[in-house]
């Protein structure tokens, strides 16, 4: 915590009343951020009148999260050795498939690569969010199986300035954290070794028989939502092309064993989880809402 600036955590992240993240988040976007985005891409540059919103803010983090809970599925499904937090090696599972998908999608110009950089530019807001509405107090956060909120924001900025310090080394100032806190050179090594390490993982040959049945192995599920607020949500993730595309791209880029549902719908919980036993990722309208009024 020392870590971080305690002016920036001020700024941004003390709750100022309702609608606090509101606040924080636009100011943030606007003070420093749309500078950071203006150097990474110059089509940006020519339109400084954009600005994340709320669907923006929901949807980047639920690419994350989604991508977190197929990491799950796919330790469960490929019976992966995890030797440490799984909730850690999912993170990084996360972080490390959208930056490869950045470098490796040639047909990806820059405003695409521009719009999963604003997912992952809102997740590690979210963290920083979640991480100032936690109580430090409470010891049983400490026991719990997901590193710290805090912790996760800094594993998450280590993995994308260790791979692509030129692209996303100038967040460290958006973020306000000093060079003596995040150690660039050692999140450089971090990066490749996860990378490559996934890379590995999914390249490795599993036995996909059950696709000559002609199923496919990835299915994306959009529940008719029973409330307005539900029914925006599903309008939303309706109207998204990254879903689609993600669909596509993780269906010819996994090698799964059996076939994986992503499911999005009510759930009575704010969450997201792999359920193993049906084989599905689970996003919850309730966890979207959430996000959204943290926004
Ligand atoms: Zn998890």
């Amino acid at each position: 915590m020392a870590t971080t600036s305690n002016a920036f955590i001020k700024s941004y992240i003390r709750p100022a009343g309702h609608g606090r993240f509101k606040g924080r988040f636009k100011g943030l976007l606007f003070s420093v951020v749309i500078s950071a985005l203006l150097t990474l891409t110059p089509a940006f540059a020519q339109d400084q009148e954009r600005q994340l919103d709320e669907r923006d803010w929901v949807l980047g983090n639920v690419l994350t999260f989604m991508l977190h809970e197929v990491g799950h599925g796919l330790v469960a499904l490929w019976a992966l050795p995890v030797l440490g937090r799984e909730e850690d090696a999912v993170d990084s599972f996360a972080v490390t498939y959208l930056l490869d998908t950045i470098a490796q999608d040639k047909s990806l110009g820059p405003e695409k690569i521009e719009q999963l950089d604003d997912a992952l530019f809102v997740a590690a807001g979210a963290w920083l969010a979640f991480a100032e509405e936690s109580d430090v107090e409470d010891v049983s956060l400490y026991a719990d199986e997901h590193s710290l909120d805090m912790q996760r924001f800094f594993a998450h900025m280590c993995l994308l300035v260790g791979r692509e310090p030129d692209v996303y080394g100038s967040w460290l100032d958006d973020f306000q954290i000093d060079a003596d806190t995040l150690d660039v050179e050692r999140c450089e090594e971090t990066a490749l070794l996860q990378a490559e390490d996934w890379r590995y993982l999914l390249e490795v040959e599993r036995d996909e028989s059950w696709k000559d049945q002609g199923r496919r192995g990835l299915t994306v599920v959009i529940e008719r939502g029973k409330t307005k607020a539900h029914r925006r949500f599903e309008g939303w993730l309706k109207d998204w092309p990254w879903l689609g595309y993600f669909e596509q791209r993780l269906e010819s880029d996994l090698k799964l064993p059996e076939p994986l549902t992503l499911r999005f719908g009510a759930c009575d919980e704010a969450n997201a989880y792999y359920d193993h036993e049906a084989r599905e990722v689970v996003i919850c309208y309730e966890l979207m809402a959430d996000l959204e009024a943290l926004f």
